[in-house]
């Protein structure tokens, strides 16, 4: 007697994607816009699709690939990008998200004059999906204005769980390529991450959007080994910038402390935040 096998409702068919413009390439292969049609009976949605590229087709780069997916599978807030489901019956293997109309975090506050109110929203968003991920239990790891996009709505969803681990605490000392000018000095002394790790990551990245997406540590001159071991003996410190309002260098103060344990959790930076008059927008 075989065993009737049901299809789970993140499996999809590749005809029920329809691919129209590639949009970037990342680790694995481009990222293409795209329609789903998730039901027959439904009009089709726009999304965006990571496809996995045949010099990836390892074992190893493929595991790797759909790890990103599993962990986002579970996963269901309005500022984290949503995973619609993967087609991996056949070759190309693709992963369907959610589709951000209006770009990177980093892109709109490089490209586009933004206020200290918008600006301050932008966070705001961004803490809302990040006290989720720490809530689900999840550590993001590399938190920037890169891997923060922007829908039609303006809305921020964090994207990009390539590095995202589950767990409250982790240590990993591997190498490889790592973001070093917004890792905490605890990841990059011992390799420890943590909700503390993420927060401070996110003061790096307040320092983007406050500085028209200029790199932290960019004006500092160093290689990416020289700037790790000023920041984990102190030797380097990031200033937010005197233009920026006094509530924020409060704020990026506080997310930017040596010691973990003193920084705020996301749930505190929200309550922070919306202290600071226009925050939240909507919601
Ligand atoms: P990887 O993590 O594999 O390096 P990225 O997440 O950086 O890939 O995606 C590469 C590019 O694809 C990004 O710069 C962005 O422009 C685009 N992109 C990725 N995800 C989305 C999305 N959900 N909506 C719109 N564009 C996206």
């Amino acid at each position: 007697l075989v065993k009737p096998v049901f299809k789970q409702d993140w499996q999809l068919n590749h005809e029920q994607v329809e691919l129209i413009q590639e949009l970037g390439s990342g680790q694995f292969g481009s990222v293409y816009k795209g329609w789903l049609q998730v039901t027959p009976f439904r009009s089709k949605v726009l999304v965006a699709v990571k496809t996995l590229h045949e010099q990836h087709l390892n074992a190893d780069d493929r595991i790797k690939f759909l790890k990103e997916a599993n962990l986002m599978l579970k996963l269901d807030h309005p500022n984290v990008v949503k995973l619609y489901g993967v087609c991996a019956s056949r070759e190309p293997i693709m992963i369907v998200m959610e589709y951000c109309a209006s770009d990177s975090l980093e892109n709109v506050v490089t490209k586009k004059k933004t206020s200290n109110v918008e600006k301050a929203n932008f966070l705001h968003g961004a803490a809302k999906g990040l006290e989720y991920l720490h809530h689900e239990k999840i550590i993001h790891r590399d938190i920037a204005a890169r891997n923060c996009l922007i829908d039609s709505r303006g809305k921020v969803k964090i994207s990009d769980f390539g590095l995202s681990v589950k767990g409250v605490e982790v240590k990993d000392q591997k190498g490889g390529r790592l973001p070093v000018k917004s890792m905490a000095p605890e990841t990059l002394r011992r390799g420890l991450y943590s909700n503390a790790s993420d927060v401070y990551s996110f003061g790096a990245m307040m320092f983007e959007v406050y500085n028209e997406g200029r790199e932290p540590f960019g004006e500092c001159n160093l290689d990416g080994n020289q700037l790790r071991r000023a920041i984990i003996h102190q030797k380097v410190v990031l200033s937010i910038g005197k233009h920026c309002p006094a509530e924020i260098v409060t704020l990026f103060d506080w997310c930017r402390q040596f010691d973990p344990k003193l920084r705020p959790s996301f749930t505190q930076v929200l309550e922070y935040l919306i202290t600071i008059d226009g925050v939240p927008l909507e919601d």
